[in-house]
């Protein structure tokens, strides 16, 4: 048996002004792909066809021209890959290209006119993902992320990728139901780690466990889209649709019950608040202007704040690639902020010290540290700050661009703020323009 492994991953907020360039993505192929799919197919006697898998760090719109391309490229290998007895996709759900309604249920679309209608497709996607009609329908098998901060990526395209190995083997061919949930919210109102989001993730393995059902899912969906498909939704991988149905009603039902019990993960103040309440060790999450939520991460808000503040502080970081460049030339002054087109003032700084390291600046301006980083990206993760030869050891407060903390910055023995700054991830939903999702939807309408 023969199936192929291909995907396109990356989550764009509408309110991010950048588009997504073809450059914005990194292409993973070959041996490495197969390798994400994280299953033995080989064990199962299943030879794998990598095609490519393209990610990039949430962002802006991507542009149309690049999608088509991708979809485009991934078809042809496809089509050079035939025949099949099955597909495993590795998707995100939450792309947007202006101009297109449901992005990844076209691809989906097109990849079933490719290996016909016995070929199985599996997708695995991440919960953020807005899942339409089309994809469940199209797909024959669905697993998506049950952790958020994401811990499980590897665990889930193996459960994908076993349901696709099981159905190949056996006699019962799975199917797709799904039971849309007009709740949309943010990632950082909907962590899984805290309530009500613990106990509804929790249950999932418990239905997985009744006859009938593969694999259950609730997906909260991406808030910062003004999009006709922006839905949060139960989807559900049965072998007895009736029984998929149930459960899915079951999970959407249990959701949109918990709608007014979802908070932030942590504590959260505006920046001014925040700002002044903190005195002691500390980490600030700078959320509106969070790369890995869709924002641009280019904006100064909180070092303006923190400066006249006359706090010292590590920020890591802001993109600002003329910055880095006139760095680069030997600039003791430059300009910083909203560089990319993402808004927040422009500042105008001395810099007393920089070194380069990982296509940053490590600059040191008054008080503050700053990392100034030729492409837009996070800093999320240990490593990134040891690859900079920073010990955060040093810098007892450090302000990151995030929304809920990662893992690693977690554990940090600190008071621990959100910033509800502005930005295209900002967490003021009240406040983003809402003219295409649909109506009504927790929170924009009272539901
Ligand atoms: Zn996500």
């Amino acid at each position: 048996m023969r199936i192929a492994i291909g995907g396109l991953h990356t989550e764009c907020s509408t309110y991010n002004p950048l588009l997504q360039e073809r450059s914005d993505f990194r292409r993973l192929e070959g041996e490495a792909l197969i390798a994400k799919a994280n299953f033995d197919f080989a064990a199962a006697g299943i030879q794998t066809l990598p095609l490519f898998h393209e990610a990039s760090v949430p962002g802006g719109p991507v542009r149309s021209e690049v999608f088509e391309a991708q979809c485009a490229e991934l078809l042809d290998r496809l089509r050079a890959a035939a025949p099949l007895d099955g597909v495993l996709l590795l998707m995100h759900g939450a792309m947007f290209v202006p101009g297109i309604d449901d992005p990844e249920g076209d691809f989906i679309t097109s990849v079933r006119e490719v290996v016909g209608p016995d070929c199985l497709i599996a997708g695995s996607f991440d919960l953020h993902g807005q899942i339409t009609a089309r994809i469940a329908e199209t797909l024959d098998i669905f697993a998506a992320f049950r952790t958020a901060p994401h811990v499980d990526v590897a665990e889930t395209n193996a459960r994908a990728a076993a349901m696709l190995a099981r159905a190949l083997k056996g006699a019962a061919r799975p199917c797709v139901v799904r039971v849309p949930v007009p709740v949309l919210v943010s990632g950082e109102m909907s962590s899984t780690f805290v309530s009500p989001c613990d106990r509804l993730y929790a249950a999932l393995p418990e239905v997985d466990a009744r006859p009938g059902i593969w694999d259950a899912n609730l997906m909260i969906g991406y808030v910062w889209a003004d999009s006709p498909r922006a839905t949060a939704a139960a989807v559900v991988t049965c072998e007895d649709a009736q029984a998929g149905q149930a459960a899915a009603l079951e999970i959407a039902k249990g959701y949109f019950d918990s709608r007014t019990d979802l908070l932030f993960d942590m504590e959260a103040l505006p920046l001014v608040d925040a700002v002044a309440a903190l005195d002691g060790p500390a980490v600030l999450a700078d959320s509106g202007d969070n790369p890995t939520g869709g924002g641009v991460g280019d904006r100064a808000d909180v070092l303006q704040a923190v400066l006249a503040a006359d706090r010292p502080a590590l920020f890591a970081g802001i993109a600002a690639p003329r910055a880095y460049e006139a760095l680069q030339r030997g600039a003791t002054e430059i300009e910083l902020g909203g560089e990319l087109g993402g808004g927040g003032p422009r500042l105008t700084l001395s810099i007393e010290s920089c070194r380069f390291a990982e296509g940053c600046a490590i600059v040191t301006t008054g008080p503050a540290t700053v990392v100034i980083s030729h492409r837009r990206r996070p800093f999320h993760w240990f490593a990134d700050f040891a690859a900079l030869g920073l010990s955060l050891d040093d810098h007892p407060f450090l302000v990151v661009k995030s929304g809920y903390l990662s893992a690693d910055i977690r554990t940090l023995p600190r008071r621990q703020i959100m910033a509800l700054t502005d930005g295209a991830v900002s967490q003021d939903l009240a406040r983003l323009e809402n003219l295409h999702r649909p109506r009504p939807s927790h929170p924009f309408q009272a539901l």
